[in-house]
């Protein structure tokens, strides 16, 4: 399995906004983005972001496009192979393109297990799909990018409750929201998939009609 390698906060910088990647961290002045909120480099005081685009010019459709695909890219942790075969998925799916792809970065079991609040962030939840703590309908598995559908059930495995982390992971997830399309018994650290979710259901910083035209081109 590939992943992206590049500092995590630096991607925050990149896009000139808080991505939330690394969970409760993001929300102390510890936060990287905080303390420098201009984008890594040499150039970075400069104004240059990713892409190519500047904060302050005027940015070209194909920028902006760019961007709104690099974002939610970033924000689920996603390689650019990968995202693009989830698009062509979501193409060839019945209704909207762009919420296609949006329901299927959310029914990744990666980001359900941080829906469910069982993680801090997505990256935390990879790390524990790929270490097997969890089990999907009973069966485990260590493939985060395993995309659930309605009445997938996802349970920590009973081999991991004894681990320090899950025996306070009630309390931790309690703490959390879940959403609507989830339902959860943190007690006993499981959960499963209602339906898919709705748009309003799902973060409203993506813009899933530019990744569309991107793509599109
Ligand atoms: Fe981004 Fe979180 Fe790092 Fe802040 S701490 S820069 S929000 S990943």
């Amino acid at each position: 399995m590939s992943k992206n390698l590049s500092p995590v906060c630096k991607l925050c910088r990149r896009e000139g906004e808080k991505l939330y990647l690394k969970g409760e961290r993001c929300f102390t002045p510890k936060c990287a983005f905080e303390r420098r909120s201009f984008a890594p480099g040499q150039h970075g005081r400069t104004g240059s972001r990713s892409g190519g685009g500047s904060r302050t010019g005027r940015e070209s459709d194909y920028l902006r496009q760019l961007r709104a695909k690099q974002r939610a890219r970033r924000v689920y942790g996603i390689l650019e192979r990968q995202f693009r075969r989830y698009y062509e998925v979501a193409l060839q799916r019945r209704g909207l393109t762009g919420l296609n792809l949006l329901q299927i970065l959310e029914s990744r079991l990666d980001n359900v297990v941080f829906r469910l609040g069982f993680a801090s962030s997505r990256a935390q939840a990879r790390v524990m799909v790929t270490h097997g703590h969890f089990t999907v309908n009973g069966r485990r598995t260590d493939v985060p990018s395993m995309l659930l559908k309605e009445g997938d059930t996802i349970s920590v495995r009973e081999g991991s409750q004894g681990l320090t982390y899950f025996k306070g992971l009630s309390d931790l997830a309690d703490a959390r929201t879940a959403p609507a399309w989830l339902s959860r018994d943190t007690k006993g650290l499981t959960g499963s998939v209602q339906r898919l979710p709705e748009r309003a259901e799902i973060d409203g910083s993506l813009n899933e009609q530019l990744i569309v035209e991107y793509y599109s081109r």
